[in-house]
């Protein structure tokens, strides 16, 4: 079967299956009552959602990013917590252990987090560590047979329900010498010292924040990802993988949003005709169209380099950028042209509009993102900005 045929199988699925599992009043259920989707992961897994992109030669489907981020972009049209569960297992779980982990954990972690049985949440957000990732504090020490973890990160997405903790530490430089030296840890959540307390937030409500202390935890050596030293090469390999699929998402969040919008305006009359007559509402709609079709192209360029196999930083940096603005933008007249209507709880554009805000400083913020386009483009940078990361 040709990439084209499973991609429009796997569409025609997801569609069946959200259309069963998670209709619209589903939806509003469960993000009124902060319920995430792990229950659905069993199916999601069993669709191949969580293994799509990864190559067969790993136990994947092989499809190219540029149809993993068509479905994704479906995924989010829906749901976008169910895209977010999903570029998790991907790009946390399964990327950085196919790219970096050894042998053993490539045969037993990695078909558990294809299969949807290990959740691998990304730690590296500290209190004193935001946009400045070298900043982290947390430390680990080198102890018989593995490490000892100490320290704290926070605003960590699904953390308590995770096998694995991927967690940036501080680690004593390689060569004794005193830069600062970082290492990537897959530690259990279960782990005696490890302690979650639930953080509450305006959004996003199917996807739980937690802050994570870590007392003196051990973490065995074979749960090490990547060389000792190398932490930041190890999260940072797989960063353009995750910014396509949150872009894909966004892009299928805003079409959502604008199509709500435009069929609130062609029915809603006031003044004796629908509102979708009054050029100002007229000409929203067509600026709000515009600004999807234009991220949308942006994410299949993005795909199409990492098909071939570019390193595409700085495409993957304006993509995140450029589509998460604009869902602020579609969201923020959406909800303009719904007025009233919009801000209703039983309204799905309140959800997209609260729900949008996280995007344009999550997954690293957008200018964090201009400063990595403004690096590839030679300009001189100022003081310590350097996150490139979450
Ligand atoms: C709901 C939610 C889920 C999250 N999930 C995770 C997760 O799973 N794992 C994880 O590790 N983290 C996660 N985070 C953390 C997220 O990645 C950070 O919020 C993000 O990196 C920004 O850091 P900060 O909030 O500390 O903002 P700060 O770094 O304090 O930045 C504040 C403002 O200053 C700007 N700024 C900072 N430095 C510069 C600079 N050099 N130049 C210009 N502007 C600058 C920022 O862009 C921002 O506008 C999550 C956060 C939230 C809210």
């Amino acid at each position: 079967m040709g990439d084209d045929e499973t991609l429009s199988i796997i569409l025609s699925s997801v569609d069946a299956f959200m259309k069963r599992r998670l209709p619209p009043e589903e939806i509003r259920r469960r993000d009124e009552n902060h319920l995430p989707p792990y229950d659905l992961v069993p199916e999601l897994a069993e669709m191949g959602l969580l293994r799509a992109p990864i190559a067969e030669a790993h136990g994947g489907l092989g499809l190219p990013w540029t149809s993993m981020c068509r479905i994704q972009e479906r995924n989010a049209s829906h749901a976008f917590f169910v895209c977010s569960i999903i570029n998790r297992f991907i790009c946390f779980g399964a990327l950085p252990i196919i790219a970096f982990g050894s042998q053993t954990q490539k045969q037993e972690i990695l078909p558990r987090v294809l299969a949807g049985r290990t959740l691998v949440a990304l730690a590296l957000t500290e209190p004193g560590a935001g946009s400045d990732a070298r900043a982290v504090a947390m430390r680990a020490r080198k102890v018989d047979g593995g490490w000892r973890l100490t320290g704290r990160k926070t605003w960590i997405s699904d953390a308590d329900h995770a096998e694995l903790l991927l967690t940036l530490c501080r680690t004593p430089a390689p060569d004794g010498g005193d830069q600062p030296s970082y290492t990537a840890f897959l530690a259990p959540r279960r782990a005696e010292g490890v302690a979650m307390t639930p953080l509450a937030k305006v959004g996003n409500h199917c996807m739980p924040s937690f802050d994570i202390g870590y007392d003196d935890v051990f973490v065995p050596g074979e749960l090490v990802l990547g060389p000792v030293g190398q932490g930041f090469q190890t999260i940072a390999g797989t960063l353009k993988y995750s910014r396509a699929g949150v872009a894909s998402g966004v892009i299928g969040t805003a079409q959502a949003a604008f199509d709500l919008a435009r069929a609130h305006a062609i029915g809603r009359v006031q003044f004796g005709q629908p509102v979708a007559a009054f050029q100002a509402i007229r000409h929203r709609l067509v600026d709000m169209h515009v600004e999807i079709v234009k991220a949308r192209l942006m994410v299949r360029e993005l795909a199409r380099l990492i098909d071939a196999g570019e390193a595409a930083e700085e495409m993957s940096s304006m993509t995140k950028a450029v589509a998460t603005d604009m869902l602020q933008f579609v969201t923020h007249h959406g909800m303009q042209i719904m007025a009233s209507a919009g801000y209703a709880a039983e309204s799905p554009m309140q959800r997209y509009w609260r729900d949008a805000r996280l995007y344009t400083f999550g997954e690293g913020s957008n200018e964090i993102q201009k400063d990595i386009i403004a690096r590839s483009l030679g300009l001189p940078t100022q003081g310590r900005a350097r996150r490139d990361m979450a």
